[in-house]
């Protein structure tokens, strides 16, 4: 419930494992960790970073009693090909229900993003509790995503720069609400230059963009710190907060959404 991340407060994983696409994905995080526990009987990622649903954790916004940022699927990624489009339904609806949370929903996969946002999840895109993003690495693979994300009608537009792996050169800001930087960390960490990160948050400046950066990274990411210029940058989007509804309420609409799913009631393993 508690993440350590710096731009979230919780993570939720309604979907686990994944595939890799691209640069950014070579040092995975969620994949070092889920193949640890394969073959663990009985834990989350027994079978390691292979693609899994997990309806039964839909409903878990449901069950926190305070309003949060949540990273939705840190451990995946909602829009590659395996999910159906039915899920990713349910998981928007989700979303757009418990709006006391804002969510941030992270992808690579910005063409399936853009072209659901425009279709199916069209009631999703227009909610200012939910965050859409893409991730960029690079100027090949990273800066297109951009555009996809722009072509997007959400109401709330992000960019996770991260891991930065060379100058991005100029970009094209319209339309993005938030921009996060972060060097790559942990064995193998390709590093970055601070000249990419000040052409970036110069760019922010310049554009009107909330700029975060998230840290150095590096073999010893805790001791390259997250300091920029003598100064941590902790800048958001606006938000909007609602108060979160009397529990017995939070339970009647996550039974209501259960029932829409025709799935045995998730009630007594998230509110227990
Ligand atoms: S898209 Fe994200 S979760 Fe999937 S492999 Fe790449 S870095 Fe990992």
């Amino acid at each position: 419930m508690n993440s350590s991340i710096e731009w979230t407060d919780a993570t939720w994983n309604p979907v686990r494992g994944c595939t890799k696409i691209s640069p950014g994905c070579r040092h995975c995080y969620a994949e070092t960790f889920a193949e640890r526990f394969r073959g663990v009987k009985g834990h989350p990622y027994e079978q390691g970073f292979d693609l899994r649903l997990v309806p039964e954790k839909l409903t878990e916004p449901f069950a926190w009693r305070s309003p949060k940022l949540v990273f939705v699927n840190s451990m995946s990624d909602l829009f590659q090909a395996g999910v159906p489009d039915e899920y990713t339904e349910a998981v928007s609806r989700v979303m757009a229900i418990a709006d006391w949370h804002t969510y941030q929903v992270l992808t690579k996969r910005a063409q399936r993003m853009r072209n659901l946002l425009n279709s199916k999840l069209r009631f999703a895109a227009e909610k200012e509790n939910i965050w859409w993003g893409v991730s960029v690495e690079d100027r090949k693979y990273g800066l297109p995503r951009i555009d996809h994300l722009r072509q997007a009608p959400a109401k709330v537009r992000f960019l996770s720069i991260e891991p930065l792996l060379e100058d991005l050169g100029e970009i094209n800001l319209t339309g993005i609400a938030w921009v996060i930087v972060g060097g790559e960390s942990g064995p193998g960490a390709r590093p970055m230059k601070r000249e990419w990160v000040i052409s970036i948050r110069q760019q922010c400046r310049i554009q009107g963009v909330p700029f975060f950066f998230k840290q150095w990274g590096g073999v010893r990411k805790k001791k390259n710190g997250r300091s920029l210029d003598d100064r941590t940058y902790d800048e958001y989007p606006s938000r909007i907060t609602r108060p979160i509804p009397e529990k017995a309420e939070c339970i009647a609409s996550a039974e209501e959404f259960e029932k829409s799913l025709q799935i045995p009631s998730p009630s007594q393993r998230v509110f227990s």
